[in-house]
């Protein structure tokens, strides 16, 4: 069944409000079977809704609206229905005893304008709503379901799973089970994977995998259909291997697992603690980590020095080093990760320092030149990065803080490959 996801507000085309509604019907939509091929977005205009609605009738078997259900002026999805249908609009008593309700539930007096939620094109089926007064929609028009629900997300999201799940699968008209499944890896580019991944991702493969970039995170993502989800997710995972023998040294997670995420479980696994010197990034790894209920297990804190003085202060990094090495260096990345790893007592300590720019680079240390010290009961090591002089600061400090967290990352991984329990204290 091919589909069209539309979603209805002058503050979405204007670009105040993004459309989230879209991403997540299709992704629900997906897992149903259903194919979406078209998103379209439109302003409060009624003609236009008529217009955008009719294409949609032309080219789609389902059409799921949100958005305009409202009681005001602008809330005109029920009359674009009505006049794409070609039927009038009548007063449903079931919907108006509900609306009433719901006013009185709240011990409130129905506005007068709130009554025309009650008014649904001859021919279609309200569609209850638990949460809010608009009820939804749902008509049949020229072959064309078409379902429309109201614009606040939660809203949305609650009368798509109670009432529209139940009636396409009533319908009979659902495909096979979609199912997507993401793999993650971090420190290459893209480009460079999939130099290495042109079989996987060549066209009309099945199942299908594409490949998607996201603050330097790249992502593998399967797409495979069966009968059931568990059959879909099966037929995943001989391409998962392929993946996992190929790049497995860059994996990092899959789904919602970014480097973060599998920083704390290795962190979890290991009993191990982190504590963190940030100059450069200025508490966006502690934020990160912070992020994340439950925490303080394995995250010790942080200092966020800034100021050369703050890194001698706090973190005990010798004047000479600086004197001699200047402030971006891997002395002093290393000087104070070891600085953070003695004062939280932490299992393992990790240093920033970089020019994040755009001004302060030289042609030695240009912009985007970033040092991390990672300090273990080994000792102390760094690495060098080049995050590049074109980048922007906020670029920058992100792939810094995230190139420190998966640092950190692959060294307790090793250490489970045979290196034994080296990184207790
Ligand atoms: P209501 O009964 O609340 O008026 P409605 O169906 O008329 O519901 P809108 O008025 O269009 O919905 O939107 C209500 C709220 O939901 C607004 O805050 C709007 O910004 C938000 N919203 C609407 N459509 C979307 C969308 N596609 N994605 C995210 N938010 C949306
Ligand atoms: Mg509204």
């Amino acid at each position: 069944m091919r589909a069209e996801v539309i979603a209805i507000g002058s503050e979405l085309t204007s670009g105040q409000k993004l459309d989230t509604n879209s991403q997540w019907l299709s992704q629900r939509l997906g897992e149903l079977g259903v194919d979406v091929r078209f998103h379209t977005t439109l302003a409060d205009d009624l003609g236009q809704n008529v217009d955008v609605l009719r294409i949609a009738r032309s080219r789609a078997q389902l059409v799921i609206v949100s958005g305009g259900l409202g009681p005001t002026q602008d809330d005109l999805t029920r009359e674009a229905l009505a006049t794409m249908a070609d039927v009038p609009l009548i007063e449903d008593e079931a919907s108006l005893s509900a609306l009433t309700a719901f006013f009185e539930r709240r011990n409130r007096v129905m506005p007068p304008r709130n009554r025309v939620q009650a008014l649904l094109p001859e021919g279609a089926t309200p569609l209850p709503n638990r949460s809010g007064t608009a009820p939804g929609i749902w008509l049949e028009s020229v072959g064309t379901v078409f379902a429309a629900l109201p614009g606040v997300p939660g809203e949305m999201k609650t009368m798509f799973d109670e009432q529209l799940v139940p009636r396409l699968q009533g319908t009979e008209r659902l495909g096979p089970v979609r199912v997507h499944r993401v793999i993650n890896l971090f420190g290459r580019g893209e480009s460079d994977f999939e130099a290495e991944a042109l079989d996987l991702t060549a066209r009309g493969r099945e199942p299908e995998v594409g490949i998607t970039a996201s603050d330097a995170t790249i992502s593998f993502r399967i797409t495979a259909e069966a009968a059931d989800s568990q059959a879909a997710l099966d037929a995943t995972e001989p391409t998962a291997r392929l993946i996992y023998e190929r790049f497995g040294e860059w994996i990092v997670g899959e789904g919602d697992v970014d480097v973060v995420e599998a920083l704390i479980q290795e962190l979890e696994m290991h009993q191990a603690t982190l504590a963190v010197a940030e100059s450069c990034t200025g508490g966006m790894v502690a934020q990160r980590l912070t992020d994340h209920p439950g925490v303080s297990r394995v995250f010790l804190g942080g200092v966020v020095c800034y100021a050369n003085q703050a890194k001698i202060d706090l973190l005990g990094l010798p004047p000479a080093v600086l004197a001699e090495h200047g402030a971006v260096s891997s002395e002093v990345a290393e000087a104070i990760a070891a600085g953070a790893r003695d004062r939280f007592g932490a299992t393992l300590g990790l240093g920033i320092t970089g020019v994040a720019g755009p001004d302060g680079g030289t042609p030695e240390k240009p912009v985007g030149l970033v040092y991390l010290g990672l300090a273990t009961r080994h000792g102390v090591e760094h690495r060098r990065l080049l995050l590049g002089a074109d980048q922007s600061r906020p670029v920058i400090r992100s792939r810094a803080a995230k190139h420190a967290m998966n640092w950190a990352r692959v060294v307790l991984n090793s250490e489970v490959r045979g290196h034994g329990p080296a990184v207790s204290r």
